[in-house]
């Protein structure tokens, strides 16, 4: 956590700061909350990390927005003065604030009274207590799992939208997985390892050869999971474009159809129906293909806007900046990019960011 608020102060000014909760303030006494510190707003949101896997606790690693940041407008503090003053109670500016918000906390800049998000991050890493007071040494794709996770917590917090159901993670589902695969390219760099990757007894820096090698390693079979990504992608689009009333649908049949003619492995044995235990087919509504688009877009990001981490860029502000206002603070805007054929959001805009994904770019 410390890497971490070590790389957003890098990036955006902001730092992860550790506080004691209040009795009942939380749902575990494992749960640990951070106060999220800007260096020019204060504070600017409340973070609770519930990170070790217990019994009762879904395995699912996840990112809730408890509340998002929205304005909290002149009515509702008017109103809220004058529910104080019908209680015979002494109605101040601080109080019918703190009442228009349940009395948790707030921004007062120039100007408009903001609602603080309040973020949790649930992960379900095993961690054995019992053995010599060891800290919990997370592997790799877990530390990526973590990073994945800030990716949607960093995105919440900044975000500074008026309504609180457009804010950061409540955007268009196309990009709500970009911040977060993005961080995954933060994950991997060398210069962001560098600031904490030490080890717990001999205090020694990792060596970065040793988690090139291993990264080359996981890579080995990224194409067969590309393959049925894409497969699910399509899956997804074609159940979602039913007309109502049509009576020869079956689902199996689309399935293994689509590994037919687009897989290069070999379809799914007949008689099983594997599309059932797949939850996001009707979690994500077809939209289920944006995992895949975000990575390209993030991909992209990580080259364009952070030179894929060359000379140090990985922990350039001015490159988190730009990040910040173009994307994290009020949604996507071509401008992330730089990118003219970009600016309309169109279907030409789309066809170009799937380009991306097939074709190598980088010489163009
Ligand atoms: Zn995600």
């Amino acid at each position: 956590m410390q890497g971490l608020s070590r790389l957003f102060t890098r990036l955006y000014g902001i730092r992860l700061v550790p506080r004691d909760t209040l009795p009942g303030e939380t749902w575990h006494p494992d749960v640990r909350r951070l106060d999220v510190i800007s260096d020019t707003d204060g504070h600017v949101a409340v973070l609770y990390c519930d990170l070790f896997y217990r019994a009762d606790k879904s395995p699912n690693p996840a990112h809730f927005t408890v509340r998002c940041s929205r304005q909290i407008s002149e009515q509702e503090i008017h109103e809220a003065a004058q529910a104080i003053s019908n209680r015979r109670e002494e109605a101040s500016t601080d109080a019918a604030i703190a009442e228009a918000n349940d009395g948790m906390h707030v921004s007062k800049q120039v100007g408009s009274v903001k609602q603080l998000p309040t973020i949790a991050l649930v992960c379900d890493f095993h961690h054995e207590r019992s053995t010599k007071n060891e800290p919990a040494l997370l592997h790799y794709y877990q530390m990526e799992t973590l990073f994945h996770e800030m990716g949607h917590a960093i995105h919440s917090v900044l975000a500074r939208t008026s309504l609180q159901n457009v804010a950061g993670t409540r955007c268009a589902t196309d990009f709500a997985e970009l911040p977060s695969t993005l961080m995954e390219h933060f994950c991997a760099d060398p210069t962001v390892l560098q600031m904490f990757a030490r080890h717990y007894e001999t205090d020694e820096p990792l060596p970065y050869e040793l988690v090139s090698e291993r990264l080359q390693v996981l890579k080995r079979f990224e194409a067969s999971d590309r393959e049925n990504q894409i497969i699910m992608a399509m899956l997804d689009q074609q159940y979602h474009a039913l007309r109502p009333g049509q009576t020869d649908f079956e689902s199996t049949g689309v399935y293994h159809s689509l590994q037919r003619t687009y897989g290069k492995l070999p379809p799914d044995a007949e008689g099983t129906r594997w599309q059932g235990f797949f939850g996001h087919l009707f979690g994500y509504g077809s939209t289920y293909y944006s995992y895949l688009f975000d990575q390209v877009l993030s991909e992209r990001v990580w080259r364009v806007v952070f030179s894929a981490g060359q000379n140090g860029s990985a922990l350039n502000r001015a490159n988190g900046e730009r990040l910040k206002e173009n994307l994290l603070k009020w949604g996507w805007k071509s401008r992330s990019l730089e990118d003219e054929r970009l600016i309309n959001g169109d279907e030409k805009a789309m066809r170009l960011v799937g380009s991306w994904g097939i074709q190598d770019d980088r010489h163009d």
